[in-house]
């Protein structure tokens, strides 16, 4: 697991989508220094690559993109419920009226501090239930802080893949994900031995919590968390 200097486990994935490098990297390592996890892409094209194979909790989007501009990609993330934050210039009104219209959370005008880009992220996770301390979902009372787990007031003991495993499910409910994701994600890094480690584990994961209906596999793609809205 990578962690962050404040201890946050690298659980909260973000896709940074800029083409200015300059921007992009200071953005990857505030967010870093934070405990997340980054991965940029500098163009829309890209940025669509990704998105088909992983599943992030927050999009921080350039409007000004060659090719592809931050609208038009927004048009391909809208479907996929994932919170957008768009990095507009200076003094853009317009791009930010219609960013908001399009189903952005927020927008930031370039240039800006560090503090207020982390303030925005962190209250649009908040909203998203990203960065709750205690989560409901699926029959279970999560505790993020105290990595605790109960289902009927009666507390279920699981290994620390375990938990970041629930954790990742219980955090994207109803999104397919794919084993290499989960992997990466769970056990960080790359995806070296095929797919047993995951199954073993969702298999576990299922029994111990009881999500046996719940948590389906996906054929050819990884599992999906099916629980009401
Ligand atoms: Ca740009």
């Amino acid at each position: 697991m990578i962690m962050g200097q404040k201890g946050v486990p690298a659980l909260i994935h973000v896709l940074i989508v800029e083409d200015e490098k300059p921007i992009a990297d200071l953005i990857r390592l505030s967010l870093t220094k934070e405990g997340f996890c980054c991965t940029c892409a500098q163009d829309g094209a890209q940025a669509a690559d990704l998105l088909e194979r992983n599943t992030y909790d927050l999009i921080l989007l350039d409007v000004m993109l060659p090719e592809v501009d931050g609208f038009e990609l927004m048009e391909y993330i809208r479907p996929l419920e994932i919170p957008v934050i768009f990095l507009t210039a200076k003094g853009a009104l317009a791009d930010r009226v219609k960013g908001l219209r399009l189903g952005a959370e927020d927008y930031i005008v370039k240039p800006f501090e560090v503090v207020e880009l982390l303030a925005r992220v962190d209250v649009v996770l908040r909203r998203y239930q990203k960065r709750d301390a205690v989560l409901e979902v699926g029959g279970l009372r999560i505790d993020t802080g105290s990595m605790q787990v109960w289902r009927d007031g009666e507390e279920i003991s699981l290994t620390k893949t375990e938990y970041e495993l629930l954790l990742l499910f219980a955090r994207n409910p109803r999104r397919a994900m794919y084993r290499e994701t989960i992997y990466e994600r769970v056990w960080g890094g790359d995806y070296p031995f095929g797919s047993k480690a995951v199954d073993l584990h969702v298999q576990r994961l299922r029994r111990k919590v009881g999500w046996e209906n719940q948590l389906k596999a996906v054929n050819k793609v990884g599992y999906r968390l099916e629980v009401g809205l």
